[in-house]
């Protein structure tokens, strides 16, 4: 039976959804806060950029825009870190060509909206933000924000993917037995920018993620279509150095020429950039559960909101968006209370272990691609990788070109832990011809997959 469907948040992964549910025949209405961003210059000035991944573009398949969106992608196919000194090294991502793509996340947001409004049956309505929901009744309210009045929709389901500080999860929260969990990490983020070269080219390698680790910060960019680079300044909100010691123009001048001085020699707006741009948290949000009855369900950040060190929130969210379409579609009945419930089952063990990657992976963008012993592991994993394509799996490749479940990533990612410690036991295996051990690596991988499957 063809359902009506409140869709909370017009972001990526709220329009994403209401293309899967509208080819499925059900009525959708769209709320977003924020004005149609196909009518305003927002995204016409510098780009936020974000890495798309496997899991984001098997998400996508069904709303038809991934070769739209990937000629406007530039693919990163490895990290280039920069020593302090200009030193540069680079780690490819994964083998034959495999790259995240770094694409302008308004531009996707504006792909997708403009796929949903496509539908006969999804109507989006812009400037309308929600205050307050009924969780039994599945009934929204929004305040017209150009307006100031208020106004009542009622429907047959409402799905909450109003971001990180859901309204819709806040109504939640205050039901018996929902488990709430906010931890924002110590350190905040700047965005901050590299403009192209004269002719117009990149001033970095327009191909790679480049990272300038620092151990307790780093920064980061990412390559825009126009020849420049979003950079991203991961920086403790206190302390010394933080944000707050960074007070005078001065200071930041004298910060950045000790840090960052290749950088510094790209950014001629630094300053300016660093003064005008906000300073912005980050948060990791866990909460069960995340349906209530078959009336509301959360998805995407509102549901599980991660930091972003292994890029995979938005990938995730898509995700989320193929998973429900594929439960939908083995849900052979019009009661959606067994279909959220079966949703939230699946998907949560998998929110809380890209959470908890996400984190980890931050101590190794900023600290350990720096660290020679950290280096030699991941020679040893590639040379695994390389040799044993079939069963060993790196687990930077198991998050990003793969889709197999995060906790199944985080699970063996663990496992290969202690198969780089038992491999790096052999004398000289770095060095050596690694064919030569050929047979004693692999007992070692089969014995640990036995592992894997026992748990
Ligand atoms: C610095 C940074 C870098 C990132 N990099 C990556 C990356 O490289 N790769 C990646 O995959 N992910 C990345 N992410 C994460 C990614 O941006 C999010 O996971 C993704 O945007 C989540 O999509 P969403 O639609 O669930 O939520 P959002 O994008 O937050 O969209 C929520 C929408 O709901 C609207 N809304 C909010 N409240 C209301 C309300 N009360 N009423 C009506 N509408 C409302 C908002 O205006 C918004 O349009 C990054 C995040 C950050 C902060």
């Amino acid at each position: 039976m063809c359902k009506k469907i409140t869709i909370i948040g017009g972001g990526p992964v709220g329009c994403l959804l209401a293309v899967y549910l509208a080819k499925r025949g059900h009525s959708i209405s769209i709320f977003e806060r924020r004005p149609d961003m196909r009518a305003n210059s927002l995204g016409a000035g510098r780009s936020i950029n974000v890495a798309l991944s496997d899991r984001g573009l098997r998400g996508l398949e069904a709303a038809g825009i991934i070769e739209d969106i990937l000629s406007v992608a530039i693919p990163m196919h490895g990290r280039m870190m920069h020593a302090v000194d200009g030193t540069e090294s680079y780690l490819a991502y994964g083998k034959d060509g495999q790259a995240i793509n770094s694409v302008s996340r308004g531009g996707i947001n504006k792909a997708l909206i403009e796929c949903a409004d496509a539908f006969e049956n999804v109507h989006i309505t812009f400037n309308h933000k929600c205050t307050h929901v009924d969780l039994p009744t599945a009934t929204a309210h929004f305040e017209d924000m150009q307006h100031g009045s208020e106004i009542v929709v009622e429907a047959d389901s409402i799905i909450a993917t109003d971001g990180a500080y859901s309204a819709v999860r806040e109504v939640m929260q205050k039901t018996d037995r929902f488990n709430y969990q906010q931890y924002y990490i110590e350190h905040g983020y700047k965005e901050l920018h590299i403009p192209p070269a004269e002719d117009g080219s990149f001033k970095l390698e327009k191909n790679a993620l480049h990272i300038w680790p620092r151990k307790q910060y780093m920064m980061i960019a990412l390559p825009n279509m126009d020849g420049s680079f979003t950079c991203t300044l991961f920086f403790p909100f206190e302390g010394n150095p933080s944000f707050a010691s960074l007070q005078s123009d001065a200071d930041i001048m004298q910060f950045f020429s000790e840090q960052f001085p290749d950088a510094m020699a790209m950014m001629p707006t630094l300053l300016e950039d660093y003064k005008a741009n906000p300073t912005s948290s980050l948060v990791t949000v866990r909460v069960f559960p995340w349906a209530f009855k078959d009336k509301v369900l959360l998805m995407g950040d509102s549901a599980h909101a991660i930091v972003p060190f292994f890029g995979q929130g938005m990938n995730a969210g898509f995700e989320d968006c193929r998973v429900f379409g594929e439960m939908l579609d083995a849900h052979g009945s019009d009661d959606w209370t067994e279909l959220f419930h079966n949703y939230e089952i699946a998907r949560k063990p998998n929110g809380d272990a890209i959470a908890e990657l996400a984190l980890n992976n931050f101590i190794e963008m900023r600290d350990l691609v720096a660290d020679p012993e950290f280096l030699r592991r991941k020679k040893a994993e590639r040379i695994l990788s390389d040799m044993f394509p079939e069963s060993f799996h790196t687990a930077y490749s198991m998050v990003t070109f793969n889709h197999m479940p995060y906790a199944e990533a985080l699970k063996r990612g663990k496992m290969n832990e202690f198969i780089i410690d038992s491999m790096l036991e052999i004398p000289n295996i770095l060095n050596a011809d690694p064919e030569l051990h050929r047979d004693e690596l692999k007992k070692l991988i089969d014995a640990y997959e036995l592992r894997v499957k026992a748990s």
